[in-house]
């Protein structure tokens, strides 16, 4: 913009009149400015302004930085602080709440006492489930590549996981199966794959309905290893698909709490999946199942 145009004229090249504000208070007083806008046309835009004089000349400079990802970045990780403390607080309210009424007197009577203890166990069982997600969450994040890598037998690695979730699928009851097949090895992190297993496995059987299956299927397509964990579960709505990678998302809150969940296992799959260079694809019918399929790279430079 010339030097000797009114600062009205900027509102040619930008129709944001606190740009013009900016201006004008920059050359009436010298003193360097900053200011936040939010541009929601054409897109979606947050961007920083800074303005100061010219020096000995007559004159402003405006400096825009588009700030849009930084600050959606700051966003997402206030959103999960709050996310984490609110998941925080659910069990540590119970627990205060049935010692509070054991030391009030409940304590004294045995059925209420065993109950209330049972439930004190259980409220911390959740807790230590849910901090031991945030930390797998937080050595996986940011992960561009895995450190120490190992060959992984994935069809061994499917049969630990089959035990782990064995008394929760008898308690349904699900039936939960490996097919027969090719035996794939990755190389990677055996910890991390077990999570990936155990996690879809343990949703398998979870969101199914009783007398239900669950099938895993191992396979190699090209120089990719595939897993399919299939069940024949209440399904995911359409419209919450894009979603269920989310940490804390729910499809439905009460059965997912009921259920013993974090709402951070996709969100560790998705991550393992990534720190492998591999990703998770999923198709879902509502009322009649799921199928998660994970495609890891069997081979790496
Ligand atoms: P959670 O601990 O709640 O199970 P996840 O991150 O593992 O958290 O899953 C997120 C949500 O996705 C679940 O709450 C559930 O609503 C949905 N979901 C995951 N797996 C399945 C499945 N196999 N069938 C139906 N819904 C599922």
């Amino acid at each position: 913009v010339p030097a000797n145009a009114a600062p009205t004229d900027v509102l040619d090249l930008a129709r944001e009149p606190r740009l013009v504000d900016l201006i004008q208070q920059v050359l009436a007083d010298g003193a360097r400015r900053t200011l936040h806008l939010e541009r929601m046309e054409p897109l979606r835009r947050t961007l920083a302004l800074a303005g100061s004089t010219l020096g000995t000349h007559d004159g402003a400079v405006i400096v825009v930085r588009d700030i849009t990802e930084s600050e959606q970045l700051n966003r997402m990780r206030r959103d999960f602080v709050a996310n984490v403390s609110h998941e925080l607080r659910t069990p540590l309210a119970a627990i205060q709440g049935y010692a509070e009424t054991l030391s009030d007197g409940a304590i004294d009577e045995h059925e209420t006492a065993l109950r209330f203890s049972q439930r004190i166990v259980d409220q911390c069982r959740r807790l230590a489930a849910l901090l031991a997600d945030l930390l797998t969450l937080s050595r996986l994040e940011g992960k561009e590549a895995l450190e120490s890598l190992e060959p992984v037998d994935l069809r061994a690695t499917a049969n630990e996981a089959i035990e782990l979730v064995a008394g929760q699928a008898a308690a349904k009851p699900v039936t939960v199966e490996l097919v027969p097949g090719p035996s794939p090895v990755v190389r990677g992190d055996p910890e991390g794959l077990f999570r990936l297993l155990s996690n879809l496995l343990e949703n398998a059987v979870k969101y199914n309905q009783p007398g239900g299956r669950v099938e895993i299927a191992l396979g190699l397509r090209g120089d990719q290893a595939t897993i399919e964990v299939r069940d024949t579960g209440i399904g995911i709505p359409g419209s919450a698909l894009p979603r269920i990678f989310e940490r804390f998302y729910r499809v439905d809150k009460g059965r997912a709490r009921e259920e013993g969940g974090t709402g951070l296992g996709l969100a560790i799959v998705k991550h393992v999946a990534q720190a492998h260079q591999g990703r998770v694809e999923v198709e879902s019918e509502l009322g009649k199942g799921s199928t998660f399929r994970v495609l890891l790279p069997t081979e790496r430079s």
